[in-house]
């Protein structure tokens, strides 16, 4: 695959297979393990310096400048511009925010948000379907699957329709916000309700999509964690082409940790930036299995030699103790993350940290993110809640620049949200006033 602008290669170094970029695998045919898009750069017209993408602002009549994925296109150039689907996704923009940073600690100026809620289906799924989707046309697939714990299977259902692929989408019993579920149904995916938890449909799907030959949609697909990169470009052009210090995420399936660190370590390589930012990865505690094996079990990149043994004796101990995760952040409610091993190399490359976070923890920050002009989903507030622990620990300096990632829209899951504010269920629960039908006692009532 020297000669070709780009392939796809195995990530295990022992293996290290090359495929077309055209085949439709999404797992070493030979060792099973994670496929990456992989590029000769110097057969690509990359522009010299990040500022140059910005120049593509002037051409938001054109919908490939308009995308805030298309628009860094050369660094994700696998497809021609005849295959890309887009819908105007990653028109995000990072917000500076110092009553948010003063509740995790952080002086002023220095917090920033990057709110991806505002992407078409309302998460940051959609900076990857774009691009997966664009795949899928390339190689010419008629239908795809996806297994999902909500935002995936809204983004696949809302990508399929707007490319004429049809489209199933594989969710557990019970555990889907409400938000997310209507999306799938509204715009007309076959959505299968497994019953189990989102580690049994990703088995399931994996197996449907091999059998019936359908196109996978989840982060196993390495097209997909292309387009999630540029959510990294969006992040330095917020900072005027400069890189943060922190990059602060929620993990569930790591696909966009991993994406991250792959970003990161292309600009690197281009020489279109200098220093690499350090990743927070922040799960919640009752879905801990990176955090744990992380720092429990002390699991690492390695150069590739990952040590599978203690990966499978991990997953052995949860399926003997039928182990299901448990968390009101729906979006990260994964025990069995795909993307594990890729996300060890990004914890290399941008010497990352893991941390944990408790429900109560998620949705105070979730709350003072509502309170102060943004709001987002449970999942995308245990970045704030995950720097605020960092900051707590010492790790995060006060006056370090960090992002965090708020990854879905705070409609998405509104039972967590009314649940916490008429609950009373913490400080910032914020319940509405009964109040008689009367005109003076309502007065009184009004601070
Ligand atoms: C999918 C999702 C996540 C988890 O992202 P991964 O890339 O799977 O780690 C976090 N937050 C929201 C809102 C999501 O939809
Ligand atoms: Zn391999």
């Amino acid at each position: 695959m020297g000669k070709q602008v780009v392939f796809q290669r195995c990530i295990n170094p022992d293996c290290a297979a090359e495929y077309d970029v055209s085949e439709v695998i999404f797992k070493c045919p030979k060792c099973g393990d994670l496929l990456d898009a992989q590029y000769n750069w110097d057969k690509i017209d990359v522009p010299k310096k990040l500022k140059d993408f910005g120049k593509r602002w002037a051409n938001r009549n054109l919908p490939l400048d308009l995308s805030g994925v298309w628009r860094f296109r050369e660094l994700l150039n696998f497809c021609d511009d005849k295959y890309k689907v887009t819908i105007a996704e990653g028109q995000t923009i990072m917000q500076s925010n110092d009553e948010v940073g003063k509740f995790a600690g952080m002086k002023a100026g220095r917090l920033f948000l990057q709110y991806e809620g505002l992407n078409p289906s309302g998460s940051f799924k959609d900076n990857g379907m774009t691009a997966a989707f664009s795949h899928a046309k390339m190689v010419g697939a008629k239908s795809c699957a996806c297994a999902s714990t909500g935002n995936t299977s809204a983004s696949v259902a809302l990508y399929a329709h707007s490319c004429g692929m049809k489209c199933t989408v594989f969710i557990g019993s019970g555990r889907i916000a409400f938000g997310k579920l209507s999306q799938a149904m509204d715009y007309g995916a076959q959505t299968i309700q497994i019953n189990g938890d989102f580690d049994d449909c990703m088995k399931q799907v994996q197996d449907v999509c091999m059998k019936l030959g359908l196109y996978l949609l989840n982060s196993l697909n390495p097209f997909r964690l292309e387009g999630q990169k540029t959510i990294m470009l969006r992040i330095i052009e917020g900072l005027g082409w400069e890189v943060p210090d922190w990059i602060v995420v929620p993990g569930g399936n790591l696909g966009n940790s991993s994406a991250f660190g792959k970003a990161f370590y292309e600009l690197k390589q281009l020489g279109l930036i200098k220093r690499i930012p350090r990743l927070a990865i922040i799960n919640a505690t009752g879905a801990d299995t990176l955090a744990d094996m992380v720092n429990n079990k002390k699991l690492v990149w390695n150069n590739g030699n990952v040590n599978n043994k203690t990966i499978a004796d991990y997953y052995a101990d949860l399926t003997a103790r039928k182990f299901s995760p448990h968390t009101c952040a729906s979006a990260i409610e994964i025990s069995r993350p795909v993307n594990l091993k890729k996300c060890l190399r990004a914890i290399d490359v941008c010497n990352g940290v893991v941390r944990a976070v408790s429900d109560e923890a998620i949705c105070d920050a979730k709350a003072v993110i509502g309170k102060y002009g943004l709001g987002c989903e449970p999942a995308s507030a245990a970045s704030v809640a995950g720097l605020k622990l960092l900051r707590d620990e010492g790790i995060i300096g006060t006056d370090e620049r960090v992002a965090c990632v708020l990854t879905g829209h705070a409609l998405k899951d509104p039972n967590v949200t009314v649940n916490y504010h008429k609950e009373k269920q913490g400080p910032f629960s914020n319940p509405p006033i009964e109040a008689p039908n009367d005109f003076d006692q309502i007065i009184k009532l009004i601070k």
